[in-house]
């Protein structure tokens, strides 16, 4: 499934596998005066190469090495289309099987086919448009965000994605991530486009609203590390039921990998 809108400029392209016609797990990439930001997955890649071939893309960034956002680099590829991110993901999307993907992500997403992306380092301005590349590590280390200051756009890649977030990957780092939405929220976003809500309104008090509520939990787990619970009972004590995605997943999406984040300061 691929739907498109726009909003005040940027086409906002929707995607995911469906199953009895509901999406999974959706993702989100962004079109932008000639730049696409991400690529989506490769499980959409009929629809995806059908919609990019009516769109005039002169570059390509993209947020991190993941395979719901690089799933599409082979498209522009064949195309010699250039396709920018930072460097330490490179390795990610020329050989994929690094990412060792679990069976949930193979079947959501898709393996995607090995590409070719060039180093993109630090704040740059791609093309005409103004377009800054923002260091954010923590969901994975190479991740960036894209912000466009004339009009106070923020390209979040998987940085956001809620301001309740509380599951976490295996591997995601809560106080590198912690610090870079503090990064990214000293600039003053208005609009933030996220990968997986799309456009949000009032970016700044959104990601205001999550460093306060993971402020907040990081110092409950804290407390109640320092009173000799286990991170298992920490985690049955804060947070009731589980996720679907954390269920299917075995527990490679959850609030233990939140809480274990949280417990392991370097
Ligand atoms: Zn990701």
């Amino acid at each position: 499934m691929i739907k498109v809108r726009e909003y005040e400029g940027v086409k906002i392209i929707r995607m995911g596998r469906t199953i009895a016609g509901k999406v999974l797990y959706p993702v989100h990439c962004f079109y932008y005066q000639g730049t696409l930001i991400d690529t989506g997955c490769y499980s959409c890649q009929r629809e995806f190469s059908q919609l990019m071939g009516e769109y005039p893309v002169e570059r390509v960034v993209l947020t991190h090495a993941h395979e719901d956002h690089c799933g599409n680099v082979w498209f522009f590829n064949r195309k010699n289309i250039p396709v920018y991110m930072d460097a330490e993901g490179i390795p990610y999307v020329r050989a994929p099987q690094r990412l060792k993907m679990e069976l949930y992500r193979k079947i959501t997403w898709a393996t995607p086919p090995a590409g070719e992306v060039e180093a993109l380092l630090g704040e740059v301005l791609l093309g005409d448009i103004h377009l800054k590349a923002i260091s954010t590590p923590g969901h994975s280390p190479e991740h960036l965000c894209f912000f466009e200051p004339d009009r106070r756009y923020l390209f979040a890649g998987d940085l956001f994605l809620g301001s309740r977030q509380r599951l976490l990957m295996r591997g995601e780092r809560f106080w590198e991530s912690l610090k870079s939405l503090k990064t990214v929220l000293a600039l003053k976003p208005d609009v933030l486009f996220c990968s997986f809500n799309g456009a949000l309104e009032g970016a700044a008090e959104k990601l205001q609203e999550k460093i306060l509520y993971w402020e907040e939990t990081a110092e409950k787990v804290l407390r109640l590390s320092e009173e000799g619970l286990t991170p298992e009972e920490i985690d049955r004590r804060l947070f009731t039921g589980r996720s679907l995605i954390s269920i299917v997943s075995g527990g490679s999406f959850s609030t233990l990998n939140l809480i274990n984040s949280i417990l392991t300061r370097d």
